[in-house]
């Protein structure tokens, strides 16, 4: 056994296989398992317990039973937890990145990157924990006070993707801990390992048993269908697609759940002429390539104005093509595989739509033969305005270009979709950014950057996109209630 084989046995041997349920690793009822799946390799990893329907309802009853002492402990306590668990993240960051890249595909460094940016969601929500302010003050009229206090919301569900397997879920726990709320967790079936590991981190940070419960499960409904109809369950926080989404909010309604939504995109990425070209190539890159395009925020329509889109185009193609794809353990690698055979598959039937409605591939445009599910990166140029690969979400290494004439051409182009979360902005004119920004209909704008994503902001979208925000200040409200107290002031005239 070579040393990085030994690494990643002795790793996946530290991973808890079972449900965590009232602070104990469990099997569960069915004793059922499932396997996880290296996308690179095709082989099995390891496996781990399934949850069904009989485990979900033992992880409310653990989070509901947890709830009411939980809510009353002291925020200085909850934010101490989040500060050790940002520690421990920290501290065994390799691990972290290793696994996500074993179970996920993504290269080390990307994974050191998202250990990086999920730990600080951790830290980021410690500090806000002692800063929930509420408010006091007097009627207009004068004869009252308003005292306007937030309480968490109550057990939450909790439901992750496989695509940023750490980060997602720390997006969620670390406010919701903040805000005093316990929690059922339900990863990603192709990417639970990650959240395993930080649910046994977390406990180990001293949260209290019952607040954090796992249910990894190859059935997700069979966790959200029952989760769903219980009056204890209080919210559902959800990352995923829009599809998924808009059925969970269904089912929320039956109940008047409070809802989180984080969900598709299909972001523009708008280059203007008086752009610095080279920095718009490296920012397309990052907005494009990260995650091998697997990322809600990666650009998705590359919207180039006339005069430069040959340019741009050529610089943007010649470094996407030199570009180095293979297992993401290999120090090497640029470009891991995609996540599964479906998601290789999709890529190519939008990229082979397209070339035959008129598209060129200036670089790539196929799959690589082997093993794993890797796709070539490419570059689309003379894509109809009204081909899919410009509607969808292509989730994999593509980027199609498409040109406007003027910036009102751009700022049509850029809304005319039924998404709206990240979009990205090139231009050397700050009153330009100004302006597009307030007739464009996105959750956030990048301006001359590529990467967006930070805890410090509030990260959400608009129309489909989903509801509510994660991350920033904005974050912990969506795990807390408003409630108002009026009170009669004996002193008032
Ligand atoms: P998905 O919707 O297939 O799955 C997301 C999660 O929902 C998984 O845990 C899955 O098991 C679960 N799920 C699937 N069907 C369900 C059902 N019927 N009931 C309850 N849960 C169900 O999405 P995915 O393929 O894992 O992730 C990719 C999608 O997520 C993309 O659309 C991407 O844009 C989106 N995403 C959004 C954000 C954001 O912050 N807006 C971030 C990352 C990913």
């Amino acid at each position: 056994m070579s040393n990085s084989t030994e690494q990643e046995s002795r790793l996946l041997d530290s991973v808890p296989t079972g449900l965590l349920i009232g602070g104990q690793w469990i099997a569960a009822a069915s004793g059922k398992v499932f396997d996880v799946e290296d996308p690179a390799t095709g082989k099995v990893l390891i496996s781990v317990s399934d949850a069904g329907s009989e485990d979900a309802m033992a992880a409310l009853d653990a989070a509901d039973k947890a709830q009411e002492t939980w809510s009353r402990t002291a925020p200085r306590e909850r934010a101490e937890i989040l500060r050790r668990a940002f520690d421990l993240v920290t501290e065994r960051a390799d691990d972290f990145a290793l696994l996500m890249t074993l179970e996920m595909g993504k290269p080390l460094a990307e994974a050191r990157g998202e250990v990086t940016y999920g730990a600080e969601f951790l830290r980021w929500f410690s500090e806000e924990t002692v800063r929930d302010y509420g408010r006091y003050l007097t009627t207009p009229e004068g004869k009252n006070k308003i005292l306007v206090q937030h309480k968490p919301v109550g057990p939450c569900l909790l439901i992750t993707p496989w695509n940023f397997p750490l980060a997602m879920a720390t997006r969620k726990v670390a406010p919701a801990v903040a805000a005093g709320c316990t929690m059922v967790l339900k990863p990603a079936k192709l990417t639970p390992l990650t959240s395993q590991l930080f649910a046994q981190i977390m406990l180990e940070a001293g949260l209290p048993a019952g607040v954090l419960n796992v249910v990894s499960s190859s059935s997700a409904s069979g966790i959200s269908g029952p989760l769903l109809a219980d009056p204890r369950l209080r919210k559902v926080s959800f990352t995923g697609s829009t599809p998924v989404g808009k059925r969970l909010m269904a089912d929320a309604a039956q109940n008047v759940l409070r809802t989180s939504m984080e969900l598709g995109g299909n972001a523009p990425f708008i280059v203007f002429e008086d752009a610095d070209l080279d920095q718009a190539v490296e920012g397309a890159m990052a907005a494009k390539m990260r995650n091998m395009g697997e990322a809600c925020t990666a650009a998705n329509r590359f919207l180039v104005q006339e005069s430069v889109a040959a340019e741009f185009t050529r610089k943007f193609a010649a470094a996407m093509g030199a570009l180095t794809t293979g297992r993401g353990t290999e120090p090497a690698t640029q470009v891991g595989p995609l996540i599964d055979a479906g998601a290789r598959d999709d890529v190519h039937a939008l990229v082979s739509a397209a070339v035959d409605a008129g598209a060129t591939a200036i670089t790539g445009g196929s799959p690589v033969d082997g093993p794993g599910y890797f796709y070539q990166p490419t570059v689309l140029a003379n894509v109809p305005n009204d081909a899919a690969i410009l509607r969808q979400e292509i989730f994999g290494p593509v980027a199609p270009v498409t040109t406007f004439a003027t910036e009102e051409d751009a700022i049509r182009l850029a809304n005319a979709s039924e998404y709206g979360l990240a979009s990205y902005i090139y231009s050397r004119d700050f009153n330009r950014l100004l302006r597009v920004a307030e007739q464009i209909e996105f959750g956030m704008v990048g301006f001359n950057a590529g990467i967006i994503s930070n805890a410090a902001a509030p990260f959400g979208g608009v129309k489909q996109s989903g509801l509510g925000r994660e991350g920033g200040s904005e974050g912990i409200a969506e795990y807390t209630t408003t409630q108002y107290i009026g009170i009669s002031d004996p002193y008032a005239g």
